[in-house]
């Protein structure tokens, strides 16, 4: 940045030094990669999945690369292991400023061939696990008197119908919704809540689908962009949100998919 004199207003700023921030979902692809950029900002991050020793490893590859981070196991569609998991941050970093809510899966079937089981386990990871993340964070905060800032990962698919995924696209509209609704319950707090949509990204969740030619052909046709995202690209909005660059935005959902829904 240029070092300027007599600004009439205080410059925006995306350091988040002294802030503490959970990553759900964090040990490998989008989740990873928004814990990698919030540490290099200047955030202590708690790095999350169901594996400690994935956990662990993630968060002492952070500490490598010189930022501050520890790891915490917890399945985020079990409310008592979502609560430890705030608990523990608290315990270690003595606050939360920043829930992302980010773990999630994805199960390809048609709405006529899928079972209960497998729509309960997308909802359930999907949009129960970012309401359980959302409300024990925010718990927190509103008790500790913390501004934070609940940013929960939504879909292109939240946004528009796609085939074969129906209660990935159910879950992230949820998600989307659910946002709205945290954004008016928590304003008065000074916390907000959004959702991000991204288009593809290649990750483990999508490596199928990508690896077809012909459907990653027709996903990048789609884009305005004509391309695929890139890690680094979706955790720079969520590097916005989580910052004091974001401070009235509350209850919206940013599309980050090189343009797939704007049309
Ligand atoms: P990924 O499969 O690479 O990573 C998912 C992460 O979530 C992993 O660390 C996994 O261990 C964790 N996880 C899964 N279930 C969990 C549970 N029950 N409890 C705790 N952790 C759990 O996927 P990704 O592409 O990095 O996706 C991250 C988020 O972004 C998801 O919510 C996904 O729906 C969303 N998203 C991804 C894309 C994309 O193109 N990659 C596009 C739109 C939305």
């Amino acid at each position: 940045m240029v070092e300027m004199k007599n600004i009439p207003f205080p410059i925006p700023t995306f350091d988040l030094t002294g802030k503490v921030a959970i990553i759900t979902g964090s040990t490998k692809g989008l989740g990873e990669g928004m814990a990698i950029v919030l540490a290099a900002y200047g955030a202590k991050v708690v790095v999350n999945s169901r594996s400690q020793a994935d956990c662990d490893q993630v968060a002492a590859n952070i500490n490598n690369m010189g930022g501050t981070a520890i790891g915490i196991k917890a399945d985020v569609r079990v409310k008592e292991e979502i609560d430890d998991l705030v608990a523990k941050t608290v315990q270690h970093f003595g606050k939360v400023d920043i829930m992302v809510n980010n773990a999630g899966i994805g199960i390809t079937k048609r709405v006529t061939e899928m079972t209960v089981e497998e729509w309960d386990e997308v909802v359930d990871t999907d949009l129960r696990g970012v309401f359980l993340g959302a409300a024990a964070a925010a718990k927190v905060m509103i008790a500790q008197g913390i501004q934070g800032r609940i940013i929960n990962i939504s879909s292109a698919g939240g946004l528009v119908g796609t085939k074969n995924i129906a209660a990935y696209c159910a879950s992230k509209a949820g998600v989307i919704s659910l946002s709205k609704t945290m954004a008016m319950e928590f304003g008065k707090y000074g916390i907000t809540a959004n959702a991000v949509c991204p288009g593809y990204i290649p990750t483990a969740i999508n490596t199928k689908p990508l690896e077809i030619p012909r459907v990653r052909e027709q996903i990048i046709n789609k884009t305005a962009l004509k391309r695929l995202g890139r890690i680094d690209e979706l955790a720079a909005v969520v590097l916005f949100l989580a910052s004091d660059a974001s401070s009235i935005i509350t209850g919206a959902y940013i599309a980050a998919d090189m343009g797939t829904t704007c049309n």
